[in-house]
């Protein structure tokens, strides 16, 4: 009676050792990893859920580590400064698909400040575009304002 208790015992004691010693189960599973907390509540949530069951926070932009993406954000390649001619020359055309609502100021009807927001757009253009816009990479960057500075010419009658 007494030996099989011990047994038992010393059984259980084997197997909880050899899982944490050893490792056959991953960590993150003994300690919840299918568990993840709200950022914004502090509430439980399943690993894969997209939004908090509580407050409707989503769960998954906060797993995303913000830092990468600010420093993406802050960080202007040195290449892609420069005038740009097709803001220069397009303007708003230029700034709606790029997502420079900033352009829009042309529309104000006021003498001159279409035409100092096209010098500041030829100006900032490549600043903003960068910003504003995802891009694959420089390359297709400035691929993709060379052929609007084309259509601006173009446009201008140059
Ligand atoms: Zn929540």
């Amino acid at each position: 009676m007494v030996r099989g208790k011990g047994g038992a015992a010393e059984l259980g004691t084997i197997c909880e050792g050899s899982l944490g010693e050893h490792g056959f189960i991953p960590v993150s599973l003994l300690e919840g990893g299918h568990t993840m907390y709200c950022p914004k509540c502090g509430s439980e949530n399943t690993e894969q859920a997209l939004f908090c069951a509580k407050c409707g926070a989503s769960l998954k932009a906060a797993s995303k580590p913000s830092r990468v993406l600010f420093g993406e954000r802050a960080q202007i390649p040195p290449e892609i400064r420069g005038w740009n001619w097709g803001a220069f020359f397009l303007g708003w055309i230029w700034g709606v698909s790029h997502r420079v609502w900033v352009s829009l100021l042309q529309f104000i009807p006021i003498p001159l400040v279409g035409i100092i927001m096209a010098f500041v757009l030829g100006v900032k253009g490549n600043e903003w575009a960068w910003d504003s816009r995802k891009w694959d990479n420089v390359g297709h960057f400035k691929k993709t304002q060379r052929n609007w500075a084309y259509a601006g010419f173009a446009a201008a009658g140059v």
